[in-house]
């Protein structure tokens, strides 16, 4: 099998993996996975996805903290990351961002600084960002304006203009399972206006698994389903889209996809 799937944005530190992990990551290659980014959350997420790309070539790493995990952040964060971020199969800063959606979540102010923080680490790093935008599309915008770094919005969520907007700075759309969902009236939208040269793919494994999958664990090889609705959609095939979209994450991550 041709290998086309590029997942530029996964989870397989996750606990969900426990008791199958080394199973379904030698699998995922013959099911026609070229790249998996795994990606960092929190400190152990860091360990774990450099881990990861360690002992998988197809496996990169990127590695950050989730706003759900700025809370009680040591003082030396930065110095911890960037040595981390200095290590060869680390392709970006993330996952970072801004999540508005749960109320215990930290303090607003305090999830704008980290997020920038690390903002100026990867533009100083010269690395892309992988940023996490859940109900904070305003002041995502505004630090993504004032900063513009390389990088992707992934599981987009935005409207079609805010769509624009981030192609107009240089960034990429991440888009994974919510496509095919049946209530998926804007990232519909958005999955026939995004330029193809802008749109990457993604899982948000284990999470967010494409329909016929929906609610079950996801992982990379179902890509192929959201390709296929993504081109549905656009009147392309799957392979188009996928074969465009590992172009956008070689250039975006600067790497070269294993065949
Ligand atoms: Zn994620």
């Amino acid at each position: 099998m041709k290998r086309l799937i590029f997942d530029s944005h996964a989870h397989y530190d996750d606990e969900a993996f426990a008791p199958d992990r080394e199973e379904l990551l030698q699998s995922l290659p013959e099911k026609g996975v070229c790249t998996v980014v795994s990606m960092g959350a929190d400190y152990e997420g860091c360990k774990g996805a450099l881990d990861l790309a360690s002992r998988y070539s197809y496996i990169y790493a990127a590695v950050g903290i989730h706003p759900e995990n700025v809370a009680e952040l040591p003082s030396d964060y930065l110095s911890q990351l960037e040595e981390w971020a200095k290590q060869p199969k680390v392709v970006a800063i993330g996952e970072i961002g801004l999540d508005y959606h749960y109320k215990d979540m930290a303090p607003r102010e305090v999830q704008k600084k980290v997020f920038e923080d690390q903002i100026l680490l990867a533009k100083r790093l010269n690395l892309p960002i992988v940023v996490h935008d859940r109900d904070a599309h305003g002041d995502t915008m505004e630090i993504l304006r004032r900063h513009r770094p390389k990088g992707v919005v992934h599981c987009f969520s935005g409207s079609v203009e805010m769509m624009r907007e981030v192609v107009s700075l240089g960034m990429y759309i991440g888009l994974g399972g919510v496509v095919t969902f049946q209530n998926a009236r804007v990232a519909v939208e958005v999955a026939k206006e995004v330029p193809l040269t802008s749109l990457l793919t993604e899982t948000d494994a284990p999470y967010l698994a494409p329909v016929p999958f929906r609610g079950k664990r996801c992982d990379s090889s179902m890509i192929r389903y959201v390709a296929q609705r993504i081109g549905e959609i656009r009147g392309q095939s799957a392979d188009e889209i996928l074969l465009a979209a590992r172009h956008n994450a070689e250039t975006l991550f600067d790497i070269i996809a294993e065949e």
